[in-house]
């Protein structure tokens, strides 16, 4: 068996070599997935690459009528890509990364209709992180599979798409996946960079190549097209750019910690504990600071974790039953019953202000 362990090598030249001897002995097989070699152990084992093939045969694994499409198979699935030793960063490239992967299975009268959907389902998803995005229209490159029939319609469909959606689009001339057309969705964020996240894909080779197909009205068996989409593409990556964007100070209802409850001193641990199981069974991702450190050192801390509300709590709002709320930006916002400032914080996340 082919040793996996050289995937963890960074010395490229035995990589190489190693490569080089499996292939000889047909031990691997190295295909290009958007430009990246990836490997493929010729074993019964080996790490996944990408998820369209098993959704293919989810879908192959009974007969399917004209009826049941559009059928939808989303995955969070956990892919993995050589990338060479030099180019891995941060989260925004590794090797072992987790996509939020869909894979449609449509008519081709459904075309225009499911990307109309899904560019819907795109733009709600950007704007609630308040990013605006830009759409491309990638059209045929050079080497391309497939009849120029075929690739003219996708083409057309897609571009109507867009234009119901109301968007508008640049063209990327030559910029298609050779198995069809596709739409990539770039976006800025607040240091002005451009970064490529989501993609619409309709592909006409996979149906093809793996032989699937729905009964028709008529009783004959017809080619579904398969879409393949992501929205956030690798979840890696875009938390990376999420932090960067918002230079870690995440919009209250995406933040992994929303609040921290600072008691003054030991003393007030059981009030402390209180309130932060109250918030807690509130749904608000509250946290505890039970450290014997002084309150400025612990004030110190939460907003360097840049914790949207810290709320203080010591003898006197044990006594009102209260809490001494402030902001991250060091906002004080004086003091609020249990119940105000769980009624506030929770009508901000929901509104995602
Ligand atoms: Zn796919």
């Amino acid at each position: 068996m082919f040793n996996l362990a050289i995937y963890e090598e960074d010395d490229e030249e035995l990589f190489h070599r190693n490569f080089e001897q499996a292939e000889k002995e047909g031990k691997v097989k190295v295909y290009k997935i958007d430009g990246t070699p990836t490997i493929f152990p010729v074993a019964n084992y080996s790490l996944k690459p990408m998820n369209c093939p098993e959704a293919a045969l989810v879908f192959k694994s009974k007969t399917r009528s004209y009826q049941e499409l559009p059928i939808r198979l989303s995955e969070f699935g956990i892919l993995h890509r050589r990338e060479l030793s030099g180019v891995l960063g941060g989260l925004l490239r590794v090797r072992q990364f987790t996509i939020d992967d869909a894979h449609i299975f449509v008519r081709p009268d459904q075309i225009q209709q499911e990307i109309s959907q899904l560019l819907k389902l795109l733009i709600k998803v950007y704007k609630s992180l308040g990013f605006n995005p830009k759409f491309y229209l990638a059209t045929k490159p050079d080497k391309a599979l497939g009849d120029a029939q075929t690739w003219k319609e996708a083409e057309e469909d897609l571009e109507k798409a867009l234009k119901n959606a109301n968007v508008q689009f640049d063209l990327k001339p030559k910029d298609g996946a050779f198995y069809g057309p596709k739409i990539d969705i770039h976006i800025n964020d607040s240091q002005d960079r451009d970064w490529q996240l989501a993609t619409i894909q309709l592909d006409f080779q996979i149906p093809q190549k793996m032989d699937i197909a729905y009964i028709d009205k008529d009783g004959n068996k017809k080619r579904p097209v398969m879409i393949h989409r992501g929205l956030t593409g690798s979840l890696e990556r875009f938390i990376g750019i999420l932090t960067e964007h918002f230079q870690g100070a995440f919009p209250l209802w995406l933040s992994p910690i929303q609040t921290i409850v600072l008691p003054i001193s030991d003393k007030f641990l059981d009030y402390a504990g209180k309130v932060k199981n109250s918030l807690s069974e509130a749904g608000i991702r509250t946290d505890l600071d039970q450290r014997s450190e002084t309150l400025q050192a612990k004030i110190r801390d939460a907003t360097l974790q840049k914790i949207p509300y810290i709320l203080v709590v010591g003898e006197k709002e044990e006594k009102n039953q209260n809490v001494a709320v402030r902001t991250r930006s060091g906002q004080d916002l004086k003091n609020m019953t249990l119940k105000d400032i769980t009624d506030k914080i929770i009508k901000e996340i929901a509104t995602k202000s």
